[in-house]
C-alpha cells in the first residue's frame, strides 16, 4: 500500500463547508468561523470495540463516525469537519480501506462534513480514531449540567435495538425484525437535526446514549448534583423486543448502549417547544421521568410497579 497515493484517493475533490480555508494536502487543516468550536475525539479498535465478523469494512466507517457525530448532537452543535487516524494491519488491502472510508463518507455526506486531515501508519489492529469539529452559535453549547430540580427528562427513538442486533449476530439467530434490529447497530442515526431544532429553549441538558441510559441518566444526575427517576414503563421500546424475554429486553434498554438516541431534562413549559423539534425532524421522543433533589446515595431511580428502586450505573438490576 502506497501512503501518499492512497491520501491522494481518499481527499476529497471538494469541500462542502463555507469556513474551509485549507483541507488535506498541507501540514494541517485551516478553518475560520464566529460561531463556538466544540471538539471531540473517539478511537476504534477491532477486536475491542467492533468485530469483523458482524460488520463489514463499510459499517465499522459508518458506525465509528456515527458514534462521533452523535457527541456533537449531544452538545448541539452542527458537525464540519472530521481527521481520520488509521492504523492498518497487514491483512488490510487498499480497497478495504477505501471501504471504510466510504462508510464514512456516506454518512458525512448527509451533514455536509469534510475530511479535513489524518494520519496513516501501519500496526498490528485496525484501529480508527476520529477527531471531530462542529459548530454551535456562541454559548448555545448543551452540557450535562444542566438539569435542575422539576425538570421532565425525554429520550428520543426506542431503546436497546442496536445491542439486540448486535445479540442477533453474535448468536447467528433469526428474529421478528433481524434485519432492522441489525442495521440499528451497524448504522445508527445520530440526532443532529433534533437536537439542533431544540435551540428554541433556552435551557437544556443533553447527553447522548453511548454506554446506555441507565449511565447517561447518571452522568447527567452526577453532573447537574440532582437525582432522576424514571417509570419503567415510558422507557421506549421497539414493538418487536416483546419476542425477547423480559431480563434481555431489561439488560437492553438500560445497558446496552449504543443506539446513539439523545436524553435531556427540559424545564415542563419547554415541552411544547420539544414535541415542535419532533414533529419537524420526525424523530419519536418520550417524557420518561423527572429531576429530584439529590438527597443520599443514589443519583438515579426507576419506578416500576409503584416501587421505586435505585438503578445502578451499569450492569444488570436484580428486581425482587
Ligand atoms: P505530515 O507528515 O505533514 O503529517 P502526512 O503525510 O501525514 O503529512 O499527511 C499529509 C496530508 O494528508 C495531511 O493533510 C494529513 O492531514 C492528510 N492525511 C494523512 N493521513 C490521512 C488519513 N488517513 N485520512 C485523511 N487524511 C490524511
Ligand atoms: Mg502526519
Amino acid at each position: 500500500m502506497h501512503e501518499f497515493q492512497l491520501i491522494q484517493q481518499l481527499k476529497q475533490k471538494q469541500y462542502h463547508q463555507a469556513s474551509l480555508i485549507k483541507g488535506v494536502g498541507d501540514d494541517a487543516a485551516v478553518f475560520r468561523t464566529n460561531d463556538d468550536i466544540i471538539t471531540a475525539v473517539d478511537t476504534f479498535v477491532e477486536g475491542i470495540h467492533f468485530s469483523k465478523k458482524t460488520m463489514s469494512y463499510y459499517h465499522v466507517g459508518y458506525r465509528a463516525l456515527a458514534a462521533n457525530i452523535s457527541d456533537m448532537a449531544a452538545m448541539g452543535a452542527n458537525p464540519a469537519y472530521y481527521l481520520v487516524s488509521i492504523v492498518i494491519p497487514n491483512d488490510m488491502v487498499e480497497s478495504d480501506v477505501h471501504t471504510l472510508y466510504d462508510g464514512m463518507k456516506a454518512l458525512a455526506d448527509e451533514y455536509k462534513m469534510d475530511l479535513i486531515g489524518g494520519d496513516t501508519v501501519s500496526g498490528e489492529h485496525l484501529t480508527i480514531s476520529i477527531t471531530m469539529i462542529g459548530m454551535v452559535a456562541k454559548n448555545k453549547a448543551r452540557y450535562r449540567h444542566d438539569a435542575r430540580v422539576g425538570d421532565i427528562v425525554f429520550t428520543t427513538g426506542t431503546l436497546g435495538d442496536a445491542s439486540c442486533g448486535l445479540h442477533l449476530l453474535l448468536e447467528e439467530m433469526d428474529a421478528i425484525d433481524r434485519a432492522y434490529f441489525i442495521q440499528r447497530h451497524r448504522m445508527p442515526t445520530p440526532r443532529v437535526a433534533f437536537a439542533q431544532a431544540l435551540q428554541g429553549i433556552k435551557r437544556v441538558s443533553l447527553n447522548d446514549i453511548s454506554d446506555g441510559i441507565a449511565s447517561e441518566l447518571h452522568e447527567i444526575a452526577v453532573a447537574s448534583k440532582v437525582a432522576i427517576e424514571i417509570d419503567d414503563i415510558n422507557i421506549p421500546l421497539h414493538p418487536s423486543m416483546t419476542q425477547f424475554s423480559q431480563e434481555m429486553q431489561h439488560q437492553w434498554k438500560y445497558f446496552g448502549g449504543e443506539d446513539f438516541e439523545l436524553v435531556g431534562t427540559i424545564e415542563e413549559h419547554s415541552i411544547d417547544i420539544l414535541k415542535e423539534a419532533a414533529k419537524v425532524t420526525n424523530t419519536k421522543i418520550s417524557i420518561i421521568g423527572k429531576v429530584l433533589p439529590y438527597e443520599s446515595g443514589h443519583s438515579v431511580y426507576m419506578k416500576q410497579d409503584g416501587r421505586s428502586v435505585p438503578l445502578p450505573k451499569d450492569g444488570y438490576v436484580h428486581l425482587k
